[in-house]
């Protein structure tokens, strides 16, 4: 059985396993640990390899971020630690006791244990994403985007989720899920809400085409919506023209085969 033995000094482990080995240890307590064995001090005695951590990924370029440190400059006049919300993670500036003061510190969206949030890395002032261990691979990809275009990112954050990318509150205006944010915080940001210089909304409904099912094919009465359908597309066409409609466009002639309406008297 492998145990924990303080050798000169140090605290080893004792082990039939070779250097490399991954062995679990007990404690005199009965509680177990799993360390890897390091360079063999004396026969059957290991020191305790550091635990490897997995490495981060490479540092990327993101590109230009003068757009979101003018965000933020702004949004500072007015809070005391702006930060904005996007799919995933956090962006703030960091403060003058950081490592580097004015980079973009990005961490997880909500704080886990402890009341922190997982440091994902850090956006510098050249622009280059120096990722955490904890950041997701397409990280660095989506703060390229973010950096090229942070209202466009933001207002697709909103609409997706119907949320605030500032405060995180329900948007609840037409005008703030168009743009990603509310008013006081397009405000705050010194963001276009609510004019034309907003990033446009989509339209509410797009024209539909004309479904032409030709002569004489289909059913009798999938005929007879299709005709429903060419009538009030004339309608309507003739609406926007500002043509008059007729008050009678269409008598009965008896023929069942020709309906204009869905209900071609069969019911
Ligand atoms: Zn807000």
């Amino acid at each position: 059985m492998n145990m924990f033995k303080k050798f000169n000094g140090e605290w080893c482990v004792v082990s039939n396993d070779p250097t490399g080995s991954t062995v679990i240890v007990t404690k005199r307590n009965g509680t177990r640990s799993t360390v890897v064995l390091g360079e063999r001090v004396a026969p059957g005695i290991y020191r305790i390899a550091p635990a490897a951590r997995p490495a981060a990924a490479a540092a990327e370029a993101v590109g230009d971020l003068s757009r979101i440190v003018a965000m933020f400059d702004r949004a500072r006049q007015h809070l005391r630690m702006p930060a904005i919300v996007l799919d995933g993670f956090r962006v703030n500036i960091a403060g003058e006791r950081a490592r580097e003061p004015g980079s973009l510190t990005i961490t997880s969206v909500d704080a886990g244990y402890g009341g922190r949030r997982t440091w994902l890395g850090r956006v510098t002032l050249a622009g280059t994403f120096e990722p955490g261990r904890g950041a997701p691979a397409d990280l660095g990809a989506r703060l390229r985007a973010f950096a090229a275009d942070p209202a466009g990112v933001a207002a697709e954050f909103g609409r997706l989720h119907g949320k605030c990318c500032f405060c995180r509150r329900a948007l609840t205006d037409e005008r703030s899920t168009a743009v990603g944010y509310g008013p006081d915080c397009a405000e705050n940001f010194g963001l276009a809400w609510g004019s034309r210089d907003a990033a446009p909304s989509l339209p509410r409904s797009a024209p539909v085409a004309p479904l032409d099912l030709g002569p004489a094919r289909g059913t009798a009465l999938s005929r007879a919506r299709a005709a429903t359908r060419t009538y009030l597309a004339e309608q309507a066409a003739a609406v926007q023209a500002g043509q008059p409609i007729e008050d009678e466009p269409f008598e009965c002639d008896g023929t069942p085969d020709t309906p204009r309406y869905a209900n071609d008297g069969r019911y």
